[in-house]
């Protein structure tokens, strides 16, 4: 394992070969229409290479591979032992290149190198890994039939599965895909998102490096509007998982219905509650995980703890403490392992960050932040940002922003914390701070959001489902649940 503050992150990043070939069939090729985009860091404004624009002919080419290599058996028909061989090796293999991955993402799209260093491209390991352990500890069902009646109910690969993933944790993102995925024997095509293609592209080369065989994984840069879109209605293509927004989820299910009736699982936005009671026992801790529920990789988290309501009889002292910690997360050069916060992902969401911000100054008071600033003299950065008095029905409350800006409210009973929490389209997370036993209790029950917290916020794992209710979308990433989206049941009866 590296020691990773020995690292230079700046020289590493001027040693680095940045690829945009796109990959498939095992191999780096250009788009078939020659076309490529610029892949640009957000924290320079710097152009980092150029990445293939695939289009529909390309993801086709990428749809026949996988279909091939599903068919032939290659990787589908290989025992649970062999693929299991191969996800660990894989696993191994993103440790070993962790300097290269961590900054392949910060460069990409602007979150700090040390989180992803230590968050994101371990936990990519880890989940390669938890995977590549569980496929041979899965056992399939015989129904309770009459004597003389063998029923079994097996689970299958799907066959070409499509993914869909948003910038804002690439690598992990393309993981928490891939790796259930290819774990039940899938071959899948895997479209970043246009702002971070660099990190799966190299995901797809460790994996054949690992022993995955050719046309099993395969990425197909582009833009959402062209390469998404031909994935989704794609008449070959078995399932499509997505994660991003909840208006772009819902256009899958339209693709599905106007193709194949493709299974469709969307992970799509958030606005997740914390709400902190004044029987909490540790304000100090609560704060410092509300600050970072909402601040940490710059707000752009699908379940941040955006929306913070307290209880009125310590609000005051609440909101003071949460303050002091504001300046923890400070803009910086996402490259300087002391920075504490990074660059927002591009120049478009930087904008519309800011116009939330500068809407909110006219509706509610903002205690801290509030302004685009440049580290160096450029760069999409914005401030750790809070508004307090924030009206149930302001934007500021109700729409997801995916940027480091907070909506805080006061509450008074456990009944109105609960009402105020659930009205909102979403149902990702949300986060509880009590001492209190039952009220945890009861509250667990009544929010309605696939994860709630309580005495923390966000918490995950790999061995936890994560996914939402509502129209924070279908089914669940993680834990061995992810295995009934990649998988179908089959039954079959033997009569003797
Ligand atoms: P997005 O705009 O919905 O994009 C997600 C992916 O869909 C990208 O690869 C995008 O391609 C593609 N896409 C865009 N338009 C498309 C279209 N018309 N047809 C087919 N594909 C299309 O989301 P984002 O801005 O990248 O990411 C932020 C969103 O992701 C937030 O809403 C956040 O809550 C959500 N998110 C959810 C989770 C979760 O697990 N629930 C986790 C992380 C993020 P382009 O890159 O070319 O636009
Ligand atoms: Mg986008």
């Amino acid at each position: 394992m590296n020691d990773i503050t020995k690292i230079d992150w700046q020289t590493e990043a001027s040693r680095l070969t940045l690829r945009g070939e796109a990959f498939i069939d095992g191999k780096r090729v250009p788009s078939l229409s020659g076309v490529a985009f610029d892949c640009i860091n957000p924290a320079t404004g710097g152009l980092l290479t150029k990445v293939a624009a695939c289009d529909a002919a390309d993801v086709d080419r990428a749809v026949k591979s996988a279909r091939a290599a599903f068919d032939d058996g290659r990787w589908s028909g290989k025992s649970p032992a062999e693929r299991k061989a191969v996800m660990l090796r894989l696993a191994d293999l993103i440790r070993a290149n962790l300097t290269e991955l961590a900054l392949l993402d910060s460069l990409d799209m602007g979150k700090l190198v040390n989180d992803a260093a230590t968050v994101d491209v371990p936990g990519s390991a880890a989940i390669f890994q938890w995977y590549g352990e569980a496929i041979d500890k899965l056992y399939d069902e015989i129904a309770p039939t009459e004597p003389g009646n063998l029923a079994m109910i097996r689970r299958e690969p799907l066959g070409v599965v499509g993914a869909v993933i948003p910038w804002n944790f690439p690598l992990d993102m393309a993981t928490w895909k891939c790796a259930p995925a290819l774990a039940v024997g899938n071959s899948v095509v895997l479209k970043p998102a246009e702002q971070s293609p660099l990190s799966a592209l190299r995901l797809a080369e460790l994996a054949i490096e690992a022993g995955l065989p050719e046309g099993v994984l395969n990425v197909v840069p582009g833009f959402g509007e062209v390469t998404g879109k031909a994935l989704g209605l794609h008449p070959d293509v078995d399932c499509i998982t997505f994660t991003g927004s909840t208006e772009v989820g819902k256009m899958f299910l339209t693709y599905s219905g106007q193709s194949n009736m493709k299974q469709v699982w969307l992970e799509c936005g958030g606005k997740s509650p914390n709400l902190i009671f004044a029987d909490c026992e540790n304000l100090d801790a609560a704060a410092d995980m509300a600050a970072f529920g909402i601040f940490f990789n710059q707000g752009e988290v699908c379940s941040a703890n955006s929306r913070l309501y307290v209880e009125k009889s310590i609000a005051e002292v609440f909101l003071a403490k949460l303050v002091e910690r504001v300046g923890r997360y400070t803009p910086g050069n996402p490259l300087d392992p002391t920075a504490t916060m990074g660059a927002i992902v591009d120049e478009n969401q930087t904008r519309r960050i800011m116009g939330f911000i500068d809407e909110g100054r006219k509706t509610a008071r903002l205690v801290a932040g509030g302004e685009r600033v440049s580290v160096d003299g450029k760069g999409c950065f914005v401030q750790p940002t809070i508004f307090v008095d924030v009206g149930h029905n302001d934007r500021l409350m109700r729409e997801e922003i995916f940027g480091p800006v907070l909506a805080v409210s006061t509450f008074e009973t456990e009944d109105e914390a609960v009402a105020l929490a659930n009205d909102t389209i979403y149902g990702l997370a949300a986060s509880v701070w009590t001492a209190n036993l039952s009220r945890a209790h009861r509250l667990s029950a009544k929010l309605k959001a696939g994860t709630v917290s309580v005495n923390t916020v966000d918490a995950l794992s790999p061995m936890t489902p994560f996914g939402g209710f509502k129209q924070s979308g279908i089914g669940r990433d993680l834990s061995l649940h992810a295995f009934d989206k990649f998988s179908g049941l089959k039954t079959v009866w033997i009569r003797y």
